[in-house]
């Protein structure tokens, strides 16, 4: 075990020695060097979803939720109104976000285990001519589960409306194509998927929506609107941008295509993925979501039914075993979460089984 333990959890999460190594520069945020590594960030980015040409990359300083925040704030007119698809805690983020911003809001609510069904989507459309965006979750990280973004963006698209998508912890591993999926924004983070330090987010966004969202913005930071246009017109950031992130981000971008990029990406997490279910089966601990909802990013468990459990006990038991677990975000049941993400060592999944056995048998034995 090494000292530094093992994070299986959904960003931050543990990143390459190499891409760490990138951080140990200091940059001028003025300097064309730096500005040309935004370039290829930016552009990398867009290349992902095939938006070149058609989308831009707007690149904010800060986590996922600034880019969301930004996203909803300069996306949605001050007058618009959202239709925001509910079934898990990141969901009721953006909720949160448009009734803090004053944004109509109406939602469509489900369980937490239960999917968006893109015929419940159509039908609140078809019912109020007066919502103007849809925004949803690709991959609820607060469950593991997987919408239907293909049918949800055929559904808004046919219906005329704007589709805003917190693809937060799916992007780069989980397919988004600009091509055939319609919309007019797609949040991410270095943080998650891409393997890069947490501290920057990203907005992929239609550029002829974009276009059109001059003083939407009630903040001045997140104005994705203004941080465009000025980093078109400079190449530069508005303000001080995260220099050390996001060269590390850029390091971390190019592992990423070296690596085959989203097929290879998705593949290793799938793979993850498997190896955890299919472990902890054996181990007799039951995952909440059925396989077929289940995203290739973050699983939830149920916790043991042991009489000796307790998350905390558990947690510092795997931790000391060299990696760190993910409590769980169910109100109603306890749960704990494994992330399939980042860089898990020689040993990758096999060897969080191994600590996690060691911990159950210990408990079970009752030391
Ligand atoms: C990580 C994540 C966010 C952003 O959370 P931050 O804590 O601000 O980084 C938003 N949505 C989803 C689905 C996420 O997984």
């Amino acid at each position: 075990m090494t000292s530094e333990p093992y994070l299986l959890t959904p960003g931050p999460l543990t990143i390459s020695m190499r891409t760490k190594q990138s951080m140990l520069r200091d940059w001028g945020s003025w300097d064309v060097d730096f500005n040309s590594i935004t370039g290829r960030v930016r552009s990398r980015l867009l290349d992902i979803v095939h938006g070149a040409g058609t989308h831009e990359c707007v690149p904010l300083q800060g986590s996922g939720t600034f880019g969301v925040e930004a996203a909803l704030g300069t996306l949605v007119p001050r007058g618009g109104h959202v239709l925001v698809p509910q079934n898990g805690a990141y969901c009721q983020r953006i909720a949160r976000i448009c009734r803090i911003l004053g944004r109509q809001l109406t939602t469509i609510d489900y369980a937490e285990d239960q999917p968006v069904a893109a015929a419940d989507v159509d039908r609140a459309l078809a019912a109020d001519p007066s919502i103007t965006h849809v925004a949803l979750v690709h991959c609820e990280t607060s469950t593991g589960i997987l919408n239907p973004l293909q049918e949800i963006a055929r559904v808004v698209a046919a219906r005329g409306r704007g589709l805003i998508i917190d693809a937060m912890s799916s992007f780069g591993a989980l397919e988004i194509d600009a091509r055939s999926v319609p919309f007019d924004g797609v949040i991410a983070a270095s943080g998650k998927c891409l393997e890069g330090p947490p501290g920057m987010s990203f907005v992929i966004a239609r550029r002829a929506a974009l276009e059109r969202c001059e003083n939407n913005c009630h903040s001045l930071a997140l104005d994705l609107y203004d941080q465009w246009v000025y980093m078109q017109k400079t190449t530069q950031w508005r303000y001080t941008p995260p220099t050390h992130v996001v060269a590390a981000f850029d390091s971390a971008i190019a592992q990423y295509l070296e690596e085959g990029g989203l097929a290879a990406r998705g593949a290793r997490y799938a793979h993850n993925c498997r190896t955890l279910l299919e472990g902890m089966t054996r181990l007799g601990l039951r995952s909440f979501l059925p396989a077929a909802i289940q995203a290739p990013i973050i699983v939830t468990f149920y916790a043991p039914d042991h009489p000796r459990y307790a998350f905390k006990s558990f947690y510092d038991a795997v931790k000391a075993r060299g990696y760190i677990l993910y409590p769980g975000k169910l109100t109603t049941v306890e749960t704990f979460r494994v992330g399939c993400m980042g860089q898990l060592g020689e040993k990758g999944m096999g060897g969080v089984l191994e600590a996690v056995a060691a911990v159950l048998a210990q408990m079970r034995a009752g030391s």
